[in-house]
């Protein structure tokens, strides 16, 4: 049982102009086994919220808190966030050349695990789980993310979930220009997640299409930098009728 919480969080990004102020008080709380939806337009600040989670370097915390069963994430590094059980599916996953995909799991699996998984069952559970995000085995020998269409990214980034089996998975945009095929076959990944480990999920989201295969337990209206209104799936459907409007307030109404 693992609980993340987020506590009035306010974070800058780094900017040529200097700091800017993105994410103005977010607080949330995950659980080990609950999935929660955030929901936002573009631009106001999921990613941030992601990124500042998983500790990437441009992003500064003015104020607030981030716990894991206790722990203070802000203080640990990006290495030390994985090893206590997080993971961040990047909404815009980078490209490591020369580094083959079946390295990258193993090294990653070996990192976060403290020893090197035993072979056998390795070789065996990489090859089932491609199988099942329709993965061809080939890719296992290319390098990570290295001329993936953009459904291919997002597969390698459930695959990465599958195996790592993170206690809480944060996942960006996983869904943005999937097919409905491809839409089908990572969500089944994330259901597979669910049902085999106990991991608490934050799905981040732009469109309510996602929330039909996978289910979500709370959902959050995520507006100007901060969440603007919670509730149960019901609130996905209020969204997919009316957007986002009613929400956006002052300047960012159109
Ligand atoms: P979302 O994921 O909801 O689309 P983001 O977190 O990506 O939103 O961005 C939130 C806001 O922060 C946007 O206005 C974006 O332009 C701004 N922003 C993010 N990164 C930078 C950056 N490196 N420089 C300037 N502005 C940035
Ligand atoms: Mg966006
Ligand atoms: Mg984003």
């Amino acid at each position: 049982m693992s609980t993340l919480e987020i506590r009035d969080l306010h974070v800058s990004v780094e900017t040529k102009e200097g700091p800017k102020p993105i994410l103005r008080g977010v607080d949330l709380t995950i659980n080990s086994g609950e999935t929660h939806a955030i929901m936002g337009p573009n631009g106001s600040g999921k990613s941030t919220l992601a990124y500042s989670i998983a500790g990437h370097p441009k992003y500064t915390i003015t104020s607030g808190t981030v716990t894991l069963d206790g722990e203070d994430v802000l203080a640990m590094t990006v290495d030390e966030r994985a090893r206590a059980g997080m993971f961040l599916a990047m909404q815009y996953p980078v490209e490591v050349p020369g580094v083959s995909v079946s390295n990258f799991l193993r090294t990653a699996k070996t990192a976060i695990d403290g020893e090197a998984p035993a072979l056998r069952t390795w070789v065996k559970d990489v090859k089932g789980a491609m199988e099942n995000l329709r993965m061809d085995s080939s890719f296992a020998e290319r390098s990570v993310n290295e001329g993936f269409s953009g459904g291919e990214k997002k597969r390698h980034e459930i695959l990465q979930m599958e195996l790592l089996k993170p206690s809480i998975a944060i996942l960006d945009e996983t869904d943005s220009g999937l097919d409905v095929d491809a839409l089908r076959i990572v969500s089944e990944g994330v259901n597979r997640a669910k049902a085999s480990t106990d991991v608490g999920v934050l799905l981040i989201t732009h469109y309510t299409r996602i929330l039909r295969y996978i289910k979500p337990d709370f959902v959050h209206v995520f507006v100007d930098g901060r969440i603007a209104e919670e509730g149960g799936p019901e609130l996905a459907d209020r969204l997919e009728n009316e957007g986002y409007d009613r929400f956006l307030t002052g300047a960012a109404t159109a």
